[in-house]
């Protein structure tokens, strides 16, 4: 990710604060200003390209992508093209996924039953965090 410069006092600590329209919103830490980066550098590009290919993989639709990561879902099929992935067919499980922040997930590791007799991948998301999870041994 490019560093984030305040636009307002300069300030260079600055915190993530959510996703608008697959683009990183930032806090300034200093004065409080909410601001997203307006052009895109190729490295946050890059970020969402990465993120929405995982998705893709683990079989989440094109819209639910669009959903979760604000791109639209004519840029996660272009990615699958320009980068030639092809996900595995016929899931006989399907992923579920839920997005977090830090203390919830916190919580949520924490409760043994949410861990056992599953698959998860757990991919940081902005200032959140996702947890992809597939219970793919149940019923076999
Ligand atoms: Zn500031």
């Amino acid at each position: 990710m490019e560093k984030a410069i305040c636009p307002k006092c300069e300030h260079t600590k600055v915190v993530k604060s959510g996703i608008i329209g697959g683009r990183q919103r930032f806090k300034c830490k200093k004065c409080g200003y909410h601001f997203t980066v307006n052009k895109l550098g190729k490295s946050i590009d890059k970020y969402y390209v990465v993120k929405a290919l995982q998705l893709y993989i683990e079989g989440i639709s094109y819209r639910e992508i669009e959903r979760i990561l604000g791109v639209s879902h004519v840029s996660v099929m272009n990615w699958v093209k320009q980068y030639k992935i092809k996900a595995p067919e016929n899931y006989d499980y399907r992923p579920t996924y839920k997005v977090l922040n830090h203390t919830e997930l916190v919580k949520f590791m924490a409760q043994k039953e949410n861990l056992t007799d599953t698959g998860m991948l757990i991919t940081e998301l902005g200032d959140k965090f996702m947890i992809i999870k597939w219970e793919r041994f149940k019923n076999r």
